[in-house]
Parts: structure tokens; C-alpha cells; sequence
């Protein structure tokens, strides 16, 4: 049984029966004796148990399990209510039909679930299409605007339902980020519909190039400028020809950081920061037939709620958006004149609203083009209430323990709940944050924590098969009014299933559990499990065939055993709830299934594998670390994010955690500063008629304090007609991003090894393109423009990845977490996790140092990831993102080893060493600012491995060696050759 809360009892307003309620409020402890539960292992956990108070709650024989969430919560009953036209519902759950109607549409039909959400359109109205600000402004506004609005709803009034949504087919996404079983090998941009020529239809937009600009300012400049055309100027860097078999160092000795578009200079001031949004083509193709020609994918990469130390933020009662396409107005918008303003993305004409005119910066009237709206391309608007259709959502934060003896002796527990008792009050959220846990074995236990109980109380729910909620109003309690309880709890905790035989995992039940606790407000479920879940709805079977870890052929089971976990998501995903998981196991968990709950629920996925709280203490440590961070970051709840591009172009798949709700509206239950999406275009009209493109990204989303805020990103770029323009621009990092986030659904959708050919073709058409338009080339040679000089490297990279790679021992839960990174990490991180930086760090100096609060931080240069650049003289750090390893030569210097690493000699070096001692040396100084330095730029805990060549686990370390030929792969020069040989097939 899965069926979702609200649909399978149909008393939803039923109260609980008093036999319930008694219980819970009298507080005796109830024995749990054989006569109590009606489960044998349940007594086991029982008595097992030092919980102050316990008791075991039975559901009623007599009467259907009620879904208790659901009478708790006020104007829930309307969810049953079919609406109609002119049904009255209150604004909460005004749009309740056509959400559904909606989610629909964004589902395919095997993860289509009977939700009963009232909430899902809501916030895609609101976003898209409900104009608020416009109600506002046109107090001040004379005429209602005529202008068709193509978005479904026209107002919040809740009795207006959105119109039916017109399918457009040309536009419809994917419904998913997740698997596009169309691709050829080769990339998307080969079988995109082109329709080029096709201008505008719309006669109001046809002219939009003539308007005169009369109105002085930076953004007149716009229609002039980009696209400058390097054709013309002299060779730039980025289209030198490098023959890539002659020239041997290609990789650059300091970092490789994004190109900046080729823009004037008061735009370049004015764009967003790669670091928070980049394309693969910093120079935008003016037709499809542009683009496939150069064989090269066309994406966005986004990291848009990531930390930022300087962030305009606007409260204003009038947030200006286009009538038309509801784009946010910014940097890169045209005055026509004072009162008008002309859209970037669709050229729709709109007035500038009074309240526009005056600039709060500089207190002066009539200078709209300087108000920060216009000056940043990074801001944050405070929402009036008109963006919300409910009042925002508190904090809610549930955690959901697996407490079997597996993870007991795993011992994961008193990490977590130190953690949490050390920063309960960082926390984020206001008075209302409300905080609950629940933990699972074979049974589900519910904590009771309402003020005013001496202790916390545990109820026992042994019906897995329907599980209900005992006392529902007090298991998510308010954090400062329960706070004594609550800790109490996290100390009881550790110790009270020390003794458990229970083995078995109802994961399944639980999460249904706390979908159900959670439905009313919405919030984050954070889960920590440590094995596959054995018992009720979700269960699974062990899948990995351990003999087949380094097979060179078909790698099975990348996708979900069951859709269970992704139906539960996309619930929890109605209902405003992000399911985190925290897999920490030694033995397979099958997380292609498990991952599901927080892939489409906009959640985040940890994994430690062969965690051990004793064993492996640098896991230990790391799990501890990512906590902090974890609990502390910022988040955003009840988010919804829309992106919008330059009329011509269009957005066809997305990637990252989240549901796709409607065409092109990511819901977001949550969102947090480390995650990151990616998004692939397609030009579905010439781009002739203009210069320059824009993309904006719009993240609707409730402050952990209650506020309703808008935080808009706006990039701009110039639109290139010459296929060497188009090579110029290449963002090879942002590009070999996007080609891993296509080759992760490829996996899934098709298999491996079709990813692999399509990862290597992607290599042979752009260069073998290149070749072909370059007439002066030597044919013999293997020749890429600077900008793509390291494609190749960064393709083979990907093929040695973990998650790519055949021929080598890779346990299967491990590349599947590999590819889960892929999808959700920002491109900061994934290029590290891709192709890691090595540096020699036993001859630091400060020569070219930086300084960094009062620290002097050395910048040794990167290596080619080659094991001909070690030498056994020296010590190499290698930073592969979310692990370091430094190697340690035979012959390394005893100065090193002993100012370093604290040790007399290389053979007194332990075997197992994860920490650098805090000596008082020059050397060790300089080692350690350099590693917390690189530490500090990455929000989870790196562990550090020091491997003494010649020891077992410098396997580890070589593996990233990518340039290296290997037993199953090919070296960098061998994959240079062989790319060579397929162009001249
Ligand atoms: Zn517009």
C-alpha cells in the first residue's frame, strides 16, 4: 500500500480516536509487553530502550487509519471539494484543480501520483503569471494593459482558475531532467528542430529595431554593441590553433576561469558573475544551422542561491516586470525614454511606473536607468503578499533516523545528534521554527515533545502497512518552547537502541510517515539511513552483482528498482517538502532507487561509504563537518525558480534536483546555497534582428525568517554570424558540465557505454567541425582553437570518472553517487570533481602568495594530472573536490617530513594519516594556509588522505592520474590519436 495521505481514508476531518489521545496525554509508560504490540520484534526494541517514556500505539481495529494531517490543518477539506468555477475556497487552496491538471502535464505517465495537493500551481501563478505587481502599479497606471497575457492566470483572486494551458508543443520541456531517450549519439543540438528564418510574427514586435534611442543612459548602448565581430580584429587568443598531438602542456599553470563575454565595457561591468551563471557559448550562435555546424552544446549552468557577500536588496511596492513575457526589469532593458522602457527579452514596449522614477540611492527624481534594478544584474526583491497564495511557511525541519543495529553500530547517532545539539540555535529560521524526529527500525517511533511534558515521550507504531500519526499536533514542536525537551531527546538518543537486535529497515513507511507529518507546512525531511530498506512499502533487493564492478560491458541498474521513492517525492514535492538523504553505509543500499526522494523533491543526497563512527574517523569527521554546514546554511522554502531567454531561443531539458512543474517552472520545495542546475537551449528562431541575448533566472522562495523574496540573475551575450566567432566564445568548462549532466541521463536512459561513444563523439565532431572550416590547416594534424584545447582532456577526464568509467573496480552505489553529483553540484565543484588540480607542495614559497585575512596563502602552480610529473623527491597535494590526497615520494626530503608531517623519516610515516599536525615551521605554515585555503572555498569538508607511495591505497590517488594510460583506458595521447583516426574516418 502506498496511497497517499488524503486519498485513502476518506474521513479526512475525522479526529483521532480518543484511544489514541488518551494515551499519548497520559503519559504512563506503557509496558510494552507481548500484549502490547502486536509484532514479536517490537518487544525486542522495546526493552532495549532507556527513553524516559514510551509507549506502543496501536491503530484502532475498528476504525480506518485516519490521516490525521489533514483534519489538523485548516481548510484541508477543500482539497476534496471538486472544484468548480465559482466554488469558494479560500486563496490557500485556490488553484487546486488545475495544479493537478498542470502537474500532469509535467509528469510522465509512470510517476503520475494521486496527489492531492492543493498547493502545486499555486506558485507557478504566482511566478509566472498572476501579475501582482502590475495590480499594484496600475493604481498609478491609467489604462488596464490590453496586451495578451500568455500566462495562465491573470490574478490571485482565487475564484478565477487559471485558463486551460494551450500545449505548445515546439516549447514543451522534457517533462524531466532525467533521461531524454532521443539523444544521438553526438549531442541534442544535432536533432533540434531548426526553424530559422521564422521572424517574429507579432507585428508589435517586428519593428522593434527602429525605435530611436533618444534616452541617454548605459542601456541605449546595448542594441549597438556585442557581437563584435573578432573576425576582424586581429586573431584573439581564444581561436589560436593549437595542434594538440605537438603542443604537450596544454594545461594552463593557474586556474582556468570562465570567459568573459565579448561585450563593451559598460555591459561586461554590468553582467552577472560566471558564479552564478554561465553558458557554454559565451557567444551566442545567430541560427540553429549556426550552431549545429559547430557542433557544440548550447546550456546554461546555474548556481543561483549560492552565498553572496553583496546583494542589492529591494523593497519596493512596485517590482517592475514586462507586461508581456514577465521578465524583471534589469541592466541590459532599453529607455526609450523616461517613461519607457523596452523589454530585452521580448522588445514589448512598457511604461515605467511612477514610483520607478524616484531613485532611493541617490534620492533623485527622473533617473529611473539608475536605480539598482538597473545597476546590478544580481538582486533580491522583498514579495509583497501578492507572491504568495498562503502566508509564508515557517522553518519545519524533521529528521528521520534509522536506529536498526545496523546503523547503530555504524554509529552515526552521536555524530548527528552532537551536532544538532551544538547548533540548535543556528538553525535557520525565526520564532516559529518548528523541529520533530522520528526514528525507524522494523517499527516506526514517534517523539512526542510538547511543552510542558516532563520528558519526551516515544510512541511505537508497528502497522507499517497504513502508518498513522499519533498525537500529529505535538510530534512538530516549536523549537523555543520545546527546546529543554528537545534536548533532552538528542542526548537520550545515542544510547537508547544500544542494545537493539532489530535488523530490518521500514524505511519506506517512514518516509510515508513524514510526508504525512509534514503536508500541513511544508519544510525539509532530512533522512539519514544506513542500509537497503527491508520491510513495507519501498522495499528493495540487493541488485549488484559484485563480480561485474569492473566489467567493461553493460553496467545494470543506474535507474530506480521501484518508482516508489519517486512518487513519494513528487508528494512531498506538492506539498512543499524536500526529503535530504544521508546514505552512510558499508554494503550496497541501492541508491539509484533510494536517491529518487530527493531528486524530484529538490532535496540534496550525502553519502559515506564504509562509514564507521571508530573504523573510519575520517568519514567520521567529514560526516560531522558536512552537519554543520548542513544545519547552519541558508535555505529557502516553498521556492519555485523560472528561467527566461531572449525571444528565439528556448529551453528544452533541464538537470539538477527538482520537479519540473508546467513547461518550464522548477518547483523547488527547497533550495540551498550548494545547489546547482543546468539547462540545455536550442535556437528556434534567427537571431538576426539582434545584437545580444539575455537569459534571466527568477528564484521565488520563502527566507527561513518568513519573507517572501525574488532573487533575479540576469546574464547577457552577444549574437555571433561566423562560425569562428562562435569557437571563439566556447566556455569549454561550462560545456564539458553540460555534456556530463547529458551523459548522466544517457547512462540511465540508454546505457553506459551509448553515454561514452556519445561523450567521445562530442570530441570528434566539434573538432573534426573545427578542422573542416579552418582551410589552412594541416590535415594531418589534430587541431582545436585555444578556446577547446582542452576538450579532449576534460572528455577523458569524464570517461575515467566514476561515474563513467568501465574496466575498473567501481562499486555500484558509488557511481550512481557520482552521478548524482553531477546533476546537482555548481560547476565550481564539479570541474574539481572532473579533472582534479595537483600541486607540488613540498617547496612552497610565497612567490605569487595571496593574502587572505592576515594569512599568506602560496599559490603553487597546477600540474598535468601525470604521474611523469611526480617525483619520488617530492610531496603532491591532489584536490578532487570533496577528497584530497597528498603523496608522499620514497625520496621525499626529511626537512618535509619532519617540518610537515611531524615524522623523522618516510618509513616511520603511518600507513592510514588524515590529519597535517599544527607545527611551528615555515613549511608547515605554508602547507596547512594552503590546504584550509582550499578547504574554505568549497562548502562540505574535503577529507585528507596522506598516501606514502608504495602503499595500498596509493591506487586511490593514481586513478586520477587521468593522463595516464591505464589497464582499461587510454592515455591522453593514445585518446588524442584515436580521436585523430575517427575525424579522418
Ligand atoms: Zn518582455
Amino acid at each position: 500500500m502506498s496511497a497517499p495521505a488524503g486519498s485513502s481514508h476518506p474521513a479526512a476531518s475525522a479526529r483521532i480516536p480518543p484511544k489514541f489521545g488518551g494515551a499519548a496525554v497520559s503519559g504512563a509508560a506503557a509496558p510494552a509487553g507481548p500484549g502490547a504490540g502486536p509484532a514479536p520484534h517490537q518487544q525486542n526494541v522495546a526493552d532495549s530502550l532507556s527513553c524516559p517514556v514510551m509507549q506502543n500505539v496501536q491503530p484502532p481495529k475498528s476504525s480506518p487509519v485516519v490521516s490525521t494531517v489533514l483534519s489538523g490543518s485548516s481548510g484541508s477539506s477543500s482539497t476534496r471539494t471538486p472544484p468548480t468555477a465559482n466554488h469558494p475556497v479560500e486563496p490557500v487552496t485556490s488553484v487546486t484543480q488545475p495544479s493537478e491538471l498542470l502537474q500532469q502535464k509535467g509528469v510522465d505517465s509512470s510517476s503520475t501520483t494521486s496527489s492531492a495537493s492543493p498547493m502545486p500551481n499555486s506558485y507557478d501563478a504566482l511566478e509566472g503569471g498572476s501579475y501582482p505587481d502590475m495590480l499594484s502599479s496600475s493604481a498609478s497606471s491609467p489604462a488596464p494593459d490590453p496586451a495578451p497575457e500568455p500566462d495562465p492566470a491573470s490574478a490571485p483572486a482565487p475564484a478565477s482558475a487559471p485558463a486551460p494551458v494551450v500545449p505548445q508543443p515546439s516549447k514543451m520541456a522534457k517533462p524531466f531532467g532525467y533521461g531524454y531517450p532521443t539523444l544521438q549519439p553526438g549531442y541534442q543540438n544535432a536533432t533540434a528542430p531548426l526553424i530559422s528564418g521564422v521572424q517574429p510574427s507579432n507585428p508589435v514586435y517586428s519593428g522593434f529595431q527602429q525605435y530611436p534611442q533618444q534616452y541617454p543612459g548605459v542601456n541605449q548602448l546595448s542594441s549597438s554593441i556585442g557581437g563584435l565581430s573578432l573576425q576582424s580584429s586581429p586573431q584573439p587568443e581564444s581561436l589560436r590553433p593549437v595542434n594538440l598531438t605537438q603542443e604537450r602542456n596544454i594545461l594552463p599553470m593557474t586556474p582556468v576561469w570562465a570567459p568573459v563575454p565579448n561585450l563593451n565595457a559598460d555591459l561586461k561591468k554590468l553582467n552577472c558573475s560566471p558564479d552564478s551563471f554561465r553558458c557554454t557559448l559565451t557567444n551566442i550562435p545567430q541560427t540553429q544551422a549556426l550552431l549545429n555546424k559547430a557542433k557544440l552544446p548550447l546550456g546554461l549552468l546555474l548556481h543561483p542561491f549560492r552565498d553572496l557577500t553583496q546583494l542589492p536588496v529591494i523593497t519596493s511596492n512596485t517590482i517592475v516586470r514586462c507586461r508581456s513575457c514577465r521578465t524583471y526589469i534589469n541592466p541590459f532593458v532599453s529607455f526609450i525614454d523616461q517613461r519607457r522602457w523596452k523589454c530585452n527579452l521580448c522588445y514589448r514596449v512598457n511604461d515605467v511606473p511612477e514610483e520607478f522614477m524616484y531613485n532611493p540611492l541617490t534620492r533623485s527624481y527622473g533617473e529611473p536607468h539608475k536605480r539598482p534594478e538597473v545597476q546590478n544584474s544580481t538582486v533580491e526583491f522583498i514579495a509583497s503578499s501578492d507572491y504568495m497564495l498562503r502566508p509564508p511557511q515557517p522553518a519545519v525541519y524533521l529528521f528521520v533516523l534509522d536506529v536498526s543495529h545496523n546503523a547503530v553500530e555504524a554509529g552515526y547517532l552521536t555524530i548527528l545528534c552532537q551536532s544538532l545539539l551544538e547548533n540548535l540555535d543556528k538553525l535557520p529560521g525565526d520564532s516559529r521554527t518548528r523541529i520533530g524526529f522520528m526514528t525507524f527500525d522494523s517499527t516506526i517511533h514517534f517523539y512526542n515533545l510538547q511543552e510542558g511534558l516532563s520528558q519526551p515521550q516515544m510512541l511505537i507504531v508497528s502497522d507499517i502497512d497504513d502508518v498513522f500519526l499519533p498525537t500529529p499536533d505535538s510530534l512538530l514542536v516549536n523549537l523555543y518552547e520545546s527546546k529543554e525537551l528537545i534536548k533532552d531527546l538528542l542526548n537520550a538518543l545515542p544510547n537508547m537502541f544500544t542494545n537493539t537486535r532489530e535488523t530490518h529497515s521500514a524505511l519506506g513507511p517512514a518516509l510515508q510517515a513524514a510526508f504525512k507529518l509534514m503536508s500541513p507546512t511544508g519544510g525539509r525531511v532530512s533522512v539519514f539511513q544506513t542500509q537497503l530498506p527491508s520491510l513495507g512499502a519501498g522495499l528493495l533487493q540487493s541488485r549488484e552483482d559484485p563480480n561485474q564492478r569492473s566489467s567493461t560491458k553493460v553496467v545494470q541498474h543506474l535507474g530506480p528498482a521501484t518508482d516508489f521513492y519517486k512518487k513519494l517525492a513528487l508528494d512531498c514535492s506538492g506539498q512543499q517538502t524536500a526529503v535530504d538523504l544521508f546514505l552512510l553505509s558499508s554494503q550496497y543500499s541501492d541508491l539509484a532507487s533510494l536517491a529518487c526522494m530527493s531528486k524530484y523533491s529538490a532535496g540534496c543526497i550525502y553519502y559515506y561509504p564504509s562509514f564507521h563512527y571508530t573504523h573510519n574517523p575520517s568519514q567520521a569527521e567529514k560526516l560531522q563537518k558536512d552537519l554543520k554546514r548542513y544545519l547552519t546554511r541558508k535555505i529557502g522554502f516553498e521556492a519555485v525558480m523560472r528561467i527566461r531567454c531572449t525571444k528565439g531561443l528556448s529551453m528544452h531539458t533541464f538537470h539538477g534536483n527538482f520537479f519540473v512543474r508546467s513547461t518550464d517552472l522548477l518547483s523547488l520545495a527547497n533550495i540551498n546555497p550548494d545547489a546547482g542546475f543546468a539547462v540545455q537551449l536550442s535556437i528556434e528562431e534567427s537571431l538576426t534582428d539582434t545584437s545580444l541575448v539575455c537569459f534571466q533566472t527568477a528564484l521565488l522562495y520563502t527566507s527561513s525568517k518568513g519573507e517572501r523574496r525574488i532573487r533575479v540573475h540576469t546574464l547577457c551575450l552577444p549574437v555571433v554570424s561566423s562560425l569562428a566567432d562562435v569557437y571563439a566564445g566556447v566556455d569549454v568548462q561550462a560545456a564539458i558540465c553540460l555534456l556530463a549532466n547529458m551523459a548522466v541521463d544517457r547512462s540511465v536512459s540508454s546505457s553506459l557505454s551509448d553515454a561514452r561513444d556519445a561523450l567521445v563523439n562530442a570530441v570528434v565532431d566539434s573538432l573534426s567541425a573545427y578542422g573542416s572550416t579552418v582551410s589552412n590547416l594541416q590535415h594531418s594534424a589534430l587541431m582545436a582553437p585555444s578556446s577547446l584545447k582542452l576538450f579532449p582532456l576534460y572528455v577523458l577526464a569524464l570517461l575515467k570518472q566514476k561515474a563513467f568509467r568501465t574496466g575498473t573496480s567501481t562499486r555500484l552505489d558509488d557511481r550512481v553517487y557520482a552521478m548524482c553529483q553531477i546533476k546537482s553540484q555548481p560547476l565550481v565543484h564539479l570541474m574539481k570533481m572532473i579533472h582534479p588540480n595537483l600541486y607540488r607542495i613540498d617547496r612552497l614559497t610565497d612567490e605569487g602568495a595571496v593574502h587572505v585575512n592576515d594569512r599568506i596563502v602560496p599559490q603553487p602552480p597546477l600540474q598535468k594530472l601525470s604521474a611523469e610529473k611526480l617525483t619520488r623527491e617530492g610531496a603532491f597535494l591532489m584536490d578532487c573536490g570533496s577528497v584530497f590526497y597528498i603523496w608522499v615520494g620514497k625520496g621525499c626530503d626529511n626537512n618535509f617530513i619532519e617540518d610537515v608531517l611531524g615524522y623523522t623519516n618516510f618509513a616511520s610515516i603511518p600507513q592510514k594519516m588524515t590529519h597535517l599536525p599544527e607545527l611551528d615551521t615555515l613549511s608547515s605554515e605554508r602547507a596547512r594556509s594552503f590546504i584550509t585555503w582550499l578547504r574554505d572555498s568549497r562548502p562540505l569538508s574535503p577529507i585528507l588522505h596522506i598516501v606514502k607511495d608504495e602503499s595500498p591505497a596509493k591506487a586511490e590517488f593514481f586513478q586520477h592520474l587521468i593522463e595516464d594510460r591505464t589497464e582499461a583506458a587510454f592515455s591522453y595521447y593514445e585518446f588524442l590519436l584515436h580521436v585523430q583516426q575517427q575525424i579522418c574516418k
